[in-house]
């Protein structure tokens, strides 16, 4: 059984005030469960004081990005070396927004992924068509040729641990969502790619989030089915009250 995750990126949303006043709302109201993680990446410069600020709350804070290189000249990147420094537990890796605005490639993507393993951060590792790419009937190859490129070099063990989202880019921050169906035919055709690159045991570990316009009234069908273990949610996690309703719909 996958334990779920429904992790919320916050993109480059709320001042430090904000971001504690989240935590206040949601503290006394989440609940450490077997069935569920909850995850939260804020903007990297709150990470380290959420980190220390949310011990007694069951949310994990995590990051939404960083280099491959452990130090080095590269203004205003943070590195796995320093994630790991301060124990984050996962970080997001070639979001799309990441993908269409600041370079990021399915090699870079590989880097960031085989740095995350090396540092005992887990990748959650971010995948999605186009609405051309879509219309093409292409959706399939497309997403299991980025998995594909994410775990070259990636070991079976690591893979196994690794959390994949599958985020239909036209799908991010539209309101429109995937159908359930929909979604869940491509997190099984990632689930099939990761057999074949790997083996059945890896791909029924590891755990594949969809995202894209999820909110607390469509996760539940999305939940529902066989290969979606989770979410990961942008607008609607901003929000401490839509964001409990989403971890509860994980339990
Ligand atoms: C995201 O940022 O990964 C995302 C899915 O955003 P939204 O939920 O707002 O569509």
């Amino acid at each position: 059984m996958r334990k779920k995750i429904i992790a919320g990126n916050w993109k480059m949303y709320k001042t430090i005030e904000e971001a504690i006043h989240f935590f206040e709302e949601i503290r006394g109201n989440i609940y450490e469960s077997d069935k569920v993680e909850a995850l939260i990446c804020p903007p990297t410069l709150y990470v380290a004081p959420l980190l220390a600020g949310t011990l007694d709350i069951p949310v994990k804070i995590g990051a939404q990005t960083m280099h491959y290189e452990n130090e080095g000249a590269f203004t205003g990147e943070v590195s796995p070396a320093m994630l790991k420094s301060i124990q984050v537990p996962y970080v997001i890796i070639g979001h799309s927004e990441r993908r269409e605005y600041y370079n990021e490639t399915d090699e870079t993507v590989n880097k960031k992924v085989q740095a995350a393993f090396d540092h005992g951060i887990t990748p959650i590792v971010c995948v999605g068509e186009s609405l051309e790419t879509r219309e093409a009937n292409e959706t399939e190859n497309f997403v299991n040729d980025q998995v594909a490129k994410a775990f070259e070099n990636i070991t079976a063990d690591q893979a196994k641990e690794a959390v994949i989202a599958y985020e239909p880019v036209w799908a991010i921050g539209t309101g429109k969502t995937a159908t359930a169906d929909d979604a869940n035919a491509v997190c099984g055709a990632i689930r099939s790619k990761m057999a074949e690159l790997y083996s059945e045991d890896v791909a029924q570990a590891v755990r594949i989030q969809y995202g894209g316009s999820v909110k607390p009234g469509n996760i539940e069908e999305l939940l529902e089915k066989e290969h979606i273990d989770g979410a990961l949610v942008g607008g609607a996690s901003l929000d401490p009250v839509s964001f409990l309703q989403l971890v509860e719909a994980g339990a």
